[in-house]
């Protein structure tokens, strides 16, 4: 679901090429849209020859379907949940899967691909989406735990046949750099990929100023309908992604539950975080962080993120009367401004 409201992209909806004045040479914006791993995109980029790149895109975005969907049910990563225990992996899944491992590392167990069967028990994943009642998880935590699944010689190896992966929380900043890399092969300097709110984007908007990206104010909007900007940041040669717990949720007994599992509780997190956007060098990264530092709370995630070179994040959470409050890395500040 689109998270961000794309002011750039937004501003360009009425035309599908835009021409700009850049110094002496004209610069041309072409932008493309569609659905894809049940989401929109909306790409923009300036190309020198003024060549329509939307086919290529499709076809990248079809290969990593392929690859990374749950929800085609000849990907590699269904054919892994189907139940082998060793399934020879491509390239799109080894980079995700190293990089799952990495960050599950780093986050001490927050951020985990294996959370797919307590994903699906609470209603959230490929499987059954209604609930009437709370799940009995504990017997779940068997086949969940990134050490239990490992990669040897290019094949995924899994320690009970039960486990079953999920990449949703990465897969879509992923695949946004993947459009990004194949935008910079075709000589584009100048552009801006969104997927389902995970942005990627590089030099400048049709306007010359660094790209400007809104992030909406936290509310309980399943459809997106009524959104309303927080604020506006700017950014350029970066990669940006939020997290939240107001498009994916339903109540139960009066109670909230979200689509943000906590691997080492089984529960969805039950705590003040409303949303957290991720600015970092990489989407894939910004992705899977803003789901890691949703699970880990306000403090935790931001001194976790204050450690890793180049990443900064912007928290909103509510204070114990009920009001939105925000919190962020010192270093986002110059995010803020458009110089
Ligand atoms: P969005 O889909 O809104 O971009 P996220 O990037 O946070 O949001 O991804 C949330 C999805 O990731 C959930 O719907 C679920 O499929 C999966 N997920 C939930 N909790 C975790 C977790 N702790 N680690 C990894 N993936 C998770
Ligand atoms: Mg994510």
């Amino acid at each position: 679901m689109n998270k961000t409201i794309l002011l750039a992209a937004a501003l360009s909806i009425l035309t599908s090429n835009l021409f700009v004045s850049c110094g002496k040479q004209k610069k041309q914006y072409i932008y493309n849209k569609g659905e894809i791993f049940g989401t929109y995109y909306s790409i923009i980029y300036a190309q020198r020859e003024h060549i329509d790149l939307h086919q290529n895109i499709r076809q990248k975005m079809q290969e990593f379907d392929n690859s990374l969907s749950t929800f085609n049910r000849q990907s590699v990563i269904s054919r892994i949940n189907a139940g082998g225990d060793s399934v020879p992996v491509d390239s799109y899944f080894e980079k995700m899967f190293l990089t799952a491992l990495r960050i599950s590392r780093r986050t001490y167990g927050a951020f985990d691909i294996t959370v797919a069967p307590l994903v699906n028990a609470w209603g959230f994943g490929f499987g059954n989406r209604e609930r009437a009642d709370i799940p009995n998880v504990d017997s779940l935590k068997r086949f969940t735990g990134y050490e239990k699944v490992r990669l040897e010689n290019r094949m995924l190896l899994k320690e009970n046949k039960y486990i079953m992966l999920d990449a949703s929380a990465i897969a879509k900043g992923y695949a946004s750099d993947v459009v990004a890399a194949l935008l910079e092969e075709n000589g584009c300097t100048d552009y801006m990929v969104e997927i389902g709110g995970e942005v990627a984007c590089k030099g400048v908007n049709p306007q010359g100023r660094k790209w400007r990206i809104g992030i909406d104010v936290p509310k309980d909007d399943a459809a997106a309908q009524n959104r309303e900007i927080q604020t506006v940041v700017n950014i350029s040669n970066m990669s940006l992604a939020t997290s939240g717990n107001y498009r994916q949720f339903y109540y139960l007994n009066g109670k909230k539950y979200s689509h943000t599992i906590d691997p080492r509780t089984a529960y969805p997190v039950q705590h003040n975080l409303l949303s957290v956007t991720v600015i970092a060098p990489t989407c894939m990264e910004a992705d899977a962080y803003a789901t890691a530092f949703m699970v880990l709370g306000v403090d935790s995630a931001l001194k976790i993120c204050e450690s890793i070179e180049g990443m900064d994040c912007y928290l909103i959470y509510t204070d114990n009367r009920g009001e939105n409050r925000v919190k962020y890395t010192p270093e986002f500040e110059k995010y803020f401004f458009n110089d």
